[in-house]
């Protein structure tokens, strides 16, 4: 077969993976201006959606974002902040300024302190190694700072283009899809906004008569728990309302089981309460420490589920990490998952994680 190239974003054409870019059903071959099914989509529907690609493909590909002049958009997941946060993403954009979207605010609980989530995620993007000039927090299916955010973006862009960045599953396609009802309203197809390709894999939309927005394929992180499990369990794990943190009084000795993907051991200090942040589907079951390593090793995939058989396939083993918390509350974080605040005051905890999903601690958001 000749290689076709799609008409919208340059990206080569084929009919095998739905999630990579190129992507054409078999029956559309035959068309004269061949479009992949994620212009076609833009065109036809006014709608984004997602592709996928290894970190080292989109490294290859997007040198060109470090040549232009442009504002970078990174869109991350706040549930799962270490599996989002692109760490290439400077060599990736080069000088180019970028900004911080926290998406799925919805999710939080009110309680949450937003300040403290804000510096958080400055912090973890300098760790990191990643330079950013502002940081927002959003929720791009309620459109909680929205508006805030798309004034922020005129500001800084000065005229240039917009990237949009981020891994999968952040909710990109859901934010710009938002982005272009917002500038263009709801009926107005832009059929006008689709541009011969240059680049591999990018969309660009021109948002008016001076902006463009270039859409990028999002990247696959290895760390990111979602990259694990089947999808009926990422389902489980992933809230969809806001998350109603359930408190444990736990004495030293006890053990919380996250469904079976995480588990998080008191081994020593005063009795106290631990507050869980997880979607509200998923099962937390309590057991004595000396009694989890066999509930584990015979109900993995029953009592503690998810993960379910198919996720079992492929899901690493749990791996110990220990923390002492002396004074100030803290956050165990579980990537992907969730977290658990805990008082500390001298406690030791050993949190358990897939192996390659490392478990991290920070100050509470509380
Ligand atoms: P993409 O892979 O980054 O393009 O992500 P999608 O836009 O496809 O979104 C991934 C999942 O996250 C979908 O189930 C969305 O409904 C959900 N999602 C996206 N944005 C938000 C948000 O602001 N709040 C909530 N609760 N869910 C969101």
């Amino acid at each position: 077969m000749e290689t076709l190239y799609c008409q919208g974003c340059g990206a080569e054409i084929q009919t095998t993976d739905k999630n990579q870019p190129g992507y054409t059903p078999q029956s559309s071959l035959e068309k004269e201006d061949i479009l992949c099914q994620r212009c076609f989509r833009l065109k036809h529907y006014n709608e984004i959606q997602d592709v996928a690609m290894t970190d080292n493909d989109f490294l290859s590909m997007v040198s060109t974002i470090r040549e232009t002049d442009g504002l970078i958009v990174h869109v991350i997941d706040i549930f799962d902040v270490d599996g989002s946060l692109i760490n290439s993403l400077p060599r990736i954009v080069g000088d180019n300024p970028i900004i911080l979207v926290g998406n799925k605010m919805d999710l939080l609980p009110k309680s949450v302190n937003k300040r403290k989530l804000m510096q958080w995620l400055r912090s973890q993007a300098k760790e990191n190694g990643i330079r950013i000039k502002d940081v927002f927090l959003i929720s791009s299916t309620k459109g909680h700072g929205m508006e805030e955010l798309t004034n922020q973006i005129e500001a800084y862009r000065q005229n240039k283009d917009v990237y949009i960045v981020g891994t999968t599953n952040v909710g990109k396609s859901t934010f710009i899809n938002r982005l272009i009802k917002q500038s263009t309203g709801y009926s107005e197809v832009i059929t006008t906004s689709y541009f011969p390709g240059t680049t591999l894999g990018f969309i660009k939309i021109p948002l008016d008569d001076h902006s463009t927005l270039i859409d990028t394929p999002g990247i696959v992180n290895k760390q990111q728990m979602a990259h694990y499990i089947s999808p009926p369990d990422l389902k489980a794990i992933s809230p969809n309302k806001e998350i109603k943190p359930r408190v444990y009084q736990l004495n030293a000795g006890q053990t919380l089981f996250f469904g079976g993907l995480a588990r998080l051991d008191f081994i020593k200090g005063a009795r106290q309460s631990f507050v869980c942040y997880f979607s509200n589907q998923l099962p937390i079951h309590r057991t004595k420490l000396e009694n989890a390593e066999h509930l584990y090793e015979n109900h993995l995939g029953e009592l503690l589920s998810p993960p379910n058989e198919k996720t079992l396939e492929k899901l690493p083993n749990l791996t110990p990490s220990d923390f002492r918390i002396s004074a100030d509350k803290k956050d165990i974080v579980f990537p992907g998952l969730g977290w658990v605040s805990i008082q500390g005051n001298g406690a030791s905890v050993t949190a358990h994680s897939p192996k390659g999903v490392s478990v991290s601690i920070r100050n509470s958001f509380n």
